[in-house]
């Protein structure tokens, strides 16, 4: 349905994206994750034509985005990370513009403007201003002009960024309930995200395609490693001395907690069981443990392992994070 080959895309001397290559098939969403400034959008903009490459290509149901680009985007709704909407034109003002520019015939339009609004739940303020809904409401009809024309491909950009917990429960469900007919394509810095509503994941990191799989397979993809967390009463300092120590230890964090009570954290890079050498170690320094447990490494551990390069180096993309997420909480 969609082939993405060897894009690359540099804004001057800047490498935005680099031979990145995927192919997506009918009835599955997909989820491009990667932190801010990792390529998303970029990617997305080439797929739907807004942006040229400067390498690769794009085909769309067979059709060259960039040479066959009308019978192309005919295939295409796209939701772009600021939804093109008109403040001034009511709800089902807008849908009418949007399936005339789409060139769906007079007759059938209003027909196709009731089937969007009925499927994204707009309805009841079709004839409100769009400038006066709230931004979930907003981000349905944006919604609801990129389902106009019954694309196959459905591509949106960060569609529950600036989103309340509630109003991003209500977009999850209403973006899973298209996969029964489209391709759908979403991108998100959420890991939780993409691992609720998507089948398949592609990880973009710094401009790279880094994975590229099921999400049921996500936790494959960890490097052999067990994380043991140990509470304790004994010397801090000591403690994570003697554990550093250990071959197979790769790290150690802890902290004091009351008194002289303390918790450690061990993470090694092996799967045997070190549990009994940690407690001899312990044992040791007269280091009293009250509990040691082993815990899983979550997908978090998956996604910061993949795009570990962007956190180490990139404190600019770090704070647009942090706008993200005030964005998320003033709503
Ligand atoms: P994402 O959507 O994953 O946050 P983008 O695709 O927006 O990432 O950006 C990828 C990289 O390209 C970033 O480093 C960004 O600063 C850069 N970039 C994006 N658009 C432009 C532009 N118009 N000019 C120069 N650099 C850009
Ligand atoms: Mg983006």
């Amino acid at each position: 349905m969609v082939e993405v080959k060897n894009l690359t895309k540099r804004y001057g001397t800047k490498t935005a994206i680099e031979q990145i290559s995927f192919t997506v098939e009918p009835g599955k969403i997909y989820g491009l994750l990667g932190p801010n400034g990792a390529g998303k959008s970029t990617t997305m903009n080439i797929m739907t034509g807004y942006l040229a490459a400067s390498e690769g290509e794009v085909k769309i149901d067979g059709h060259d985005i960039f040479r066959d680009s009308i019978a192309a985007k005919k295939n295409i709704g796209y939701l772009p990370e600021i939804p093109p909407l008109y403040m001034d034109m009511t709800v089902e003002e807008y849908l009418k513009f949007v399936a005339e520019l789409k060139g769906i015939p007079k007759k059938q339009r209003i027909d196709e403007v009731i089937d969007v609004l009925e499927k994204t739940q707009t309805t009841t303020v079709c004839q409100k201003l769009i400038r006066n809904l709230s931004k979930g409401y907003r981000q349905r009809v944006g919604l609801a002009q990129a389902l106009l024309g019954n694309p196959k491909v459905i591509i949106l950009d960060e569609p529950t960024v600036g989103l309340d917990p509630k109003q991003i429960t209500e977009v999850r469900e209403l973006i899973r309930s298209l996969k029964e007919d489209h391709a759908v394509i979403l991108s998100s810095h959420i890991l939780s995200e993409i691992s609720e509503v998507c089948d398949h994941v592609f990880i973009i990191s710094q401009g790279h395609l880094v994975l590229s799989d099921t999400t049921a397979n996500l936790p494959l993809h960890l490097k052999e490693s067990q994380r043991i967390c140990i509470t304790g009463c004994g010397d801090l300092e000591a403690a994570k001395c003697a554990l550093q120590s250990l071959n197979e230890v790769s790290s150690v964090t802890g902290e004091v907690l009351e008194g002289d009570e303390v918790s450690l954290e061990v993470v090694a890079a092996t799967k045997e069981d070190i549990r009994a050498q940690v407690s001899k170690t312990l044992g040791t320094l007269g280091f009293a443990i009250l509990e040691m447990k082993e815990v899983g490494q979550s997908l978090e551990d998956v996604f910061l392992e993949m795009t570990a390069d962007t956190y180490a180096s990139d404190a600019d993309d770090e704070m647009d994070e942090e706008e993200d997420a005030a964005d998320a909480s003033d709503m």
